[in-house]
């Protein structure tokens, strides 16, 4: 299905809840709908040795947060590469050619000296223009992170829907202590839906399924506990703008059609 306006889109969801999913629902049912995260970007920096990667290298192997100028570097370097933001009075390349340039990802080497790169430095010049061509829609994943990270993507790219998915915590726990895998094949199975013909036992090679570390209750609910700590400011910060939407659902399946219809009536 074709947009007629620029998607501009933050998927929020505790881990678990299938944001994954169904973000890759939307970019396939929306062709002009790209994804941006900020942790494939760092990975991809990390690898190849950039300074940036260099610099991140620890704080991402320590599980920590990434300081806030270099995220936003980051990703608005990415978004002018892909056209999708453009300084005032240069032309919108969206709208010249429709077409989203597959640019590598950004590396802190390349930035351009001007670069737009904190709330500071963006009240002194004039603001950056988000282009309104529905090929400039994205998902954004992992970014903004913190209201500080929020408050100045509002003013280098406004954001015109955030997501928030929800699924009870009794529900995502019930279907993470249900998933059993077979680490030599990594096939996965779940006591619910997907059952191997014998507990414990994998199908094809009768070898013994194992459960995964992080699939553990305890694990599960501190991870939750430290989502909702960060997300919560964000969200608050997003429904005083007016761009917060919440979708409830048990599984995925249940969300994505809800989801679908949202886009069309806002997008489409
Ligand atoms: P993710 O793949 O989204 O889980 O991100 C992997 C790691 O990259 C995180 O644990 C952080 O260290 C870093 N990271 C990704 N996005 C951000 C962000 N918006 N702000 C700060 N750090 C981030």
């Amino acid at each position: 299905m074709r947009l007629r306006k620029a998607a501009r889109v933050i998927l929020v969801g505790a881990p678990g809840v299938g944001k994954g999913t169904q973000s890759e629902r939307l970019l396939q049912r929306f062709p002009q709908i790209q994804s941006l995260s900020t942790g494939d970007l760092l990975r991809h920096n990390v690898k190849a040795r950039t300074p940036l990667g260099i610099k991140v290298e620890n704080t991402m192997k320590a599980g920590g947060l990434v300081a806030d100028d270099l995220i936003m570097r980051l990703i608005s370097n990415e978004l002018y590469k892909k056209g999708w933001l453009r300084r005032p009075g240069d032309p919108d390349v969206m709208t010249l050619s429709s077409t989203a340039t597959n640019a590598e990802p950004a590396s802190y080497g390349e930035l351009p000296v001007d670069l737009i790169t904190s709330t500071a430095a963006l009240d002194a010049h004039a603001p950056p223009v988000a282009s309104e061509d529905p090929s400039a829609s994205f998902i954004l994943d992992g970014f903004p992170r913190t209201v500080t990270q929020a408050l100045t993507c509002d003013k280098i790219v406004p954001i015109n829907l955030v997501v928030s998915l929800k699924t009870p915590i009794d529900v995502v726990i019930e279907r993470i202590t249900s998933r059993w895998v077979h680490e030599p094949s990594g096939r996965v199975y779940n006591t619910t839906f997907n059952a191997p013909k014998v507990p414990g036992i994998d199908d094809v090679t009768g070898e013994p399924l194992t459960q995964r570390p992080d699939d553990n209750v305890d694990v599960y609910r501190e991870r939750f506990r430290k989502f909702q700590e960060t997300s919560e400011p964000l969200l608050e910060h997003y429904a005083k703008k007016g761009v917060l939407w919440e979708v409830e659902g048990m599984t995925s399946n249940e969300i994505s059609p809800k989801l679908y219809e949202e886009f069309e009536r806002r997008f489409a």
